[in-house]
């Protein structure tokens, strides 16, 4: 599963600094994948990059977004199998 915010978000920015994928960008501010630069996917609240999450697959046992957020607005996005995101995990390690 690839995790996402909702917009019970309150922007304080614990999130962002623990993700290990840096998959999670202000509000905002562009995202970089493979490279290059896109368009923010928020301008309203903090965004996951579905592409770049893992859901701490690779690194870490529990979700370290989830972990910290103080108003638990991190939920489930879309449902993704472990196959998957151990292939994510190693395409975003080169
Ligand atoms: Fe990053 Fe892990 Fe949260 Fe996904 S679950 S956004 S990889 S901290
Ligand atoms: Fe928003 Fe939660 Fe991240 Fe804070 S920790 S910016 S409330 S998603």
């Amino acid at each position: 599963m690839s995790l996402k915010i909702t917009d019970e978000c309150i922007n304080c920015g614990a999130c962002e600094p623990e993700c290990p994928n840096t998959a999670i960008y202000e509000e905002g501010a562009e995202y970089e994948l493979n490279g290059a630069s896109f368009d923010a996917l928020s301008d309203d609240y903090y965004y996951i990059v579905a592409a770049k999450c893992t859901e701490c697959k690779g690194h870490f046992e529990e979700s370290q977004c989830v972990e910290v957020c103080p108003v638990d607005c991190i939920v489930v996005g879309e449902e993704e199998d472990d196959a998957t995101l151990m292939a994510r995990y190693e395409s975003l390690k080169v």
